[in-house]
């Protein structure tokens, strides 16, 4: 039996959809490359800035809310 090349894990990159290696070599991963993490990067931060600070949604939030019933 021969068995296949080894190939590097590869997972679709968040920002283009494109393949990204996921492996040491990538210091961008989950990303492709630099560019793809400063875009995703820089839309979390504009997302925190537009977003007044408000809680996530968890189940923690909610049955404390209820408490106040
Ligand atoms: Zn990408």
């Amino acid at each position: 039996m021969t068995s296949p090349s080894p190939r590097p894990r590869q997972v679709r990159c968040p920002q283009c959809g494109g393949l990204s290696l996921y492996s040491p070599d990538n210091r961008w991963r989950p990303f492709c490359s630099e560019r793809c993490k400063m875009i995703d990067l820089g839309q979390w931060a504009s997302d925190a800035y537009s977003i007044p600070v408000e809680e996530p949604d968890s189940g923690m939030t909610d049955a404390f809310d209820r408490s106040g019933d």
